[in-house]
């Protein structure tokens, strides 16, 4: 049997996949899983979308891709606009890219290039959070503050500072709900003070953590504390919503719930929803202008940056979501489903935490839920939950680590942004039964 690269969550043999329709996928036996999470966050408006199929399949009849440094083309063009729009027109470029880690590998990248174009090299250092990731390429592995992902490749990582996460569930010692915000901003002006603010370039984080955290949001107040430290050491905020982004939190940018626009922020996952690769990095006008006046572009992309089949894929997605209001449906229905999620679970006590945004609900197991203690890594809980959540035919997205890098048990729900009222209801009664039958 071929693996598909990974191990999956510890399953001895992978499914094989035949074919999908809307929130549902089929193995070969035909037997049928609901996409509680679609896959890893990424399947925004569902499987085999008629439209989707259908713009990408026309884009194929003319020409798969043109080459960047040849061709633009009506598909990338067409893309750009809407994201310019509906990100909130506060971006100025775009850079496409194949993935979430290229997205932020990009972003890292044009945070160093606006330091360089404006001659201010010692500019090289970058701060991240610890329980974020960012990605699998080295450069987005360095800022990742995942220890059993990094741990095989330390040595040759980045050189990188590390400051608290952002989780109310999980506060600094010492911190009260009171003082965490104030805590957090004082950690991360006092780490570009130690590093010295000549040589940070930028702070990276997720708005809303996701593998790592188990759907962590930000505290109320804490993106406007970090971005005034930012702005005071001119460093650059990059956001990476290559998760909670492309309006899977219910707003197409994750930040807009928080009236915060980053200098840098990072996409993919269900910008074109699964149906291509694709990732983006969006910049502002004032990091990008010294780029593009003193080196007349972007030192950054690769050989199917833009690819244009990828670009049709991405314009049919966000069409889609403009279109169905897709938005509003996950605001409301998703304030409806983590509700619901919260109840199906009340029963057990070692559900901690049910928390998110739209349709990104994070549930949090614990051994006591008065100390908040974790289960012992070894016990492999949430991913024994995924594989019991699999069998019943539920795709959910276990993780584990969130506690300490090793201890720490979480499961994502992630569904489509079309998913029905029904669909959502089956997502939660089939994982409150397999939390169940996993703790009995
Ligand atoms: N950033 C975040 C926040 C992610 O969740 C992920 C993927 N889980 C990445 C970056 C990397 O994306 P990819 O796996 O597409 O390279």
């Amino acid at each position: 049997m071929t693996r598909g690269g990974g191990s999956g969550f510890g399953l001895q043999e992978l499914a094989r996949i035949s074919h999908g329709k809307g929130s549902y996928v089929f193995d070969e036996h035909g037997k049928r899983y609901i996409d509680g999470s679609g896959g890893p966050a990424v399947f925004s408006v569902g499987h085999c979308h008629p439209e989707v199929n259908a713009a990408i399949s026309r884009q194929l009849d003319e020409i798969a891709y043109g080459y960047r440094y040849l061709f633009t083309s009506s598909a990338l063009e067409e893309l750009t606009e809407t994201l310019l729009r509906v990100s909130g027109n506060c971006f100025k470029e775009i850079l496409y890219s194949g993935d979430g880690s290229e997205a932020v590998e990009s972003a890292l990248k044009v945070a160093l290039q606006h330091f360089a174009a404006r001659g201010l090299m010692n500019k090289r250092h970058f701060i991240a959070r610890r329980r974020s990731w960012h990605g699998n390429t080295l450069g987005a592995l360095s800022v990742s503050g995942f220890a059993a992902r990094r741990r095989a490749f330390e040595g040759s990582l980045l050189d990188v500072t590390f400051v608290s996460a952002a989780n109310a569930y999980r506060m600094p010692e010492g911190c009260s709900s009171a003082s965490l915000v104030g805590y957090l901003a004082a950690e991360l002006e006092q780490a570009i003070l130690a590093r010295g603010p000549e040589t940070v370039a930028a702070f990276v984080f997720e708005p809303i953590v996701g593998a790592a955290g188990g759907v962590v949001p930000a505290p109320a107040g804490y993106v406007a504390a970090i971005q005034a430290v930012c702005r005071k050491y001119d460093v650059l905020l990059i956001a990476d919503e290559v998760m909670c982004g492309s309006g899977r939190s219910g707003t197409w940018r994750a930040l807009e719930h928080d009236n915060a626009v980053p200098d840098i922020m990072s996409i993919a996952k269900g910008l074109a929803g699964g149906y291509i690769p694709l990732g983006a990095t969006l910049v502002t006008a004032q990091v990008a202008a010294p780029i593009l006046s003193e080196h007349g572009a972007f030192m950054t992309g690769h050989t199917f940056s833009g690819h244009t089949a990828a670009c049709a894929a991405g314009v049919a997605v966000q069409r889609i979501i403009e279109r169905d209001g897709l938005l509003e449906r996950v605001r409301t229905a998703g304030a409806v489903f983590q509700d619901a999620v919260r109840g199906s679970l009340s029963k057990f006590d070692e559900v901690g935490d049910v928390r998110g945004r739209g349709f990104f609900v994070g549930v949090e197991l614990v051994r006591d839920r008065a100390t908040r203690a974790p289960f012992a890594p070894d016990r492999g809980l949430s991913f024994d939950i995924g594989r019991r959540a699999f069998a019943d035919g539920l795709i959910c997205y276990p993780c584990s680590g969130n506690v300490d890098g090793a201890a720490g048990d979480t499961i994502i729900l992630a569904p489509p942004y079309n998913a029905s009222d029904a669909e959502l209801e089956e997502i939660t009664a089939k994982l409150a039964r397999a939390v169940g039958e996993t703790l009995a």
